[in-house]
């Protein structure tokens, strides 16, 4: 529930407003996307012309959402995707706490004048905007979206369409309601959703069931290869480098999820991925209970997150990523057993 004021200000707000704009973080996750499209569709609803615009690489899996065509990606449309955060007088920005995530949008963000209302649930929110809505409980933005909808412009504005973007934020941040989903408010919200008629059941197709051959073939490359698992610890992890991504025709997106894999064995309460970029090696960690991976990714690897998923950068090569990783363990040994 958002205090009243603020409800009032960016009621006031969006009332006055001509041009909305809707940011989100770099490598959109289903909560981004779902989101951000929630939001610019129900502002279109309500007569303000409001657009996305996402850093960079739209996954293959949110393409479908209803509403994508209002979506811009800075990276390939740089032109349009600054006249967009230009021309705007109100600006949102969504699922990130640092407006490094924007991948260089943070710029023209910086330089607009626009009115920035922030709304996350990261912790530790930079306090870059006029109004910050911060929810660090919540399992993903898209359920702050729908109580802003709800409480703040009120009745009548949700559609299947709207519900749909939603419930795709909310499943895919929770795993399809494996985490930070243990709360009823929640289920009441999906309840709400489900009014609208969504297809739950396509919904969860669309998104899970839309690999390519290639990519179950990586999994399972993954599973029988690379995955390293360190009882001792309650860890494993995987690595894959840019060759043997080459190998099985990697696109974007294709190692999304992978890091969950290694939960399946039991006693495992940590794991992480790393997959070779062109210049770092991007780190994703998770954990189940309260090992705090976001610490990890803090002190470690530049990075930040949630207390079960964050993540970050390494600048080393990928042997010395992993056996670094390998030596930090030891020092969080008790905490892992106690998890
Ligand atoms: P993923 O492993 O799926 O890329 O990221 C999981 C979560 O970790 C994201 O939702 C985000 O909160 C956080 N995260 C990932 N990479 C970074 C990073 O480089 N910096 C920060 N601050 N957070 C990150
Ligand atoms: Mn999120």
């Amino acid at each position: 529930m958002v205090d009243k004021q603020i409800r009032e200000t960016i009621n006031e707000w969006v009332g006055a407003a001509n041009r909305v704009a809707v940011l989100t973080h770099t490598n959109p996750d289903g909560d981004a996307i779902g989101s951000s499209l929630a939001l610019a569709l129900a502002l279109n609803k309500m007569g303000v012309e409001t657009n996305v615009v996402i850093p960079d690489g739209l996954p293959d899996f949110l393409r479908w959402l209803p509403g994508i065509e209002r979506s811009t990606t800075f990276k390939y449309k740089q032109e349009k995707a600054i006249k967009i955060i230009e021309g705007a007088d109100l600006i949102f920005c969504l699922d990130f706490n640092d407006p490094e995530r924007l991948n260089g949008m943070q710029t023209y963000l910086f330089q607009s004048e626009a009115k920035k209302v922030l709304i996350d649930h990261h912790e530790d929110p930079v306090d870059f905007a006029d109004i910050t809505i911060s929810e660090t409980w919540r399992g993903s933005v898209g359920e702050m979206i729908y109580l802003l909808l709800e409480e703040i412009f009120q009745e009548n504005i949700l559609d299947k369409d709207i519900a749909t973007c939603l419930y795709v934020a909310i499943m895919t941040d929770t795993g399809n309601f494996n985490y930070a989903s243990s709360y009823p408010e929640i289920f009441h919200i999906v309840g709400d959703l489900m009014h609208y008629d969504i297809e739950k059941d396509r919904i969860y197709s669309n998104v899970y069931d839309a690999f390519s051959e290639d990519r179950i073939r990586l999994q399972g490359y993954c599973m029988l290869e690379k995955m390293v698992v360190l009882p001792q610890y309650h860890t494993a992890y995987i690595s894959l480098t840019d060759k043997e991504l080459r190998k099985f025709n990697h696109r974007k997106g294709d190692t999304e999820g992978f890091v969950n894999l290694p939960f399946s064995v039991k006693g495992i309460k940590f794991t992480a991925l790393f997959v070779e970029k062109k210049d770092r090696i991007k780190v994703s960690l998770r954990s189940r209970g309260n090992f705090p991976v976001n610490r990890i990714a803090t002190e470690h690897y530049h990075g930040g997150g949630h207390v079960n998923a964050a993540g970050g950068d390494s600048f080393r090569s990928m042997e010395e990523t992993l056996s670094l990783f390998e030596s930090l363990l030891p020092h969080y040994a008790d905490l892992l057993s106690n998890t």
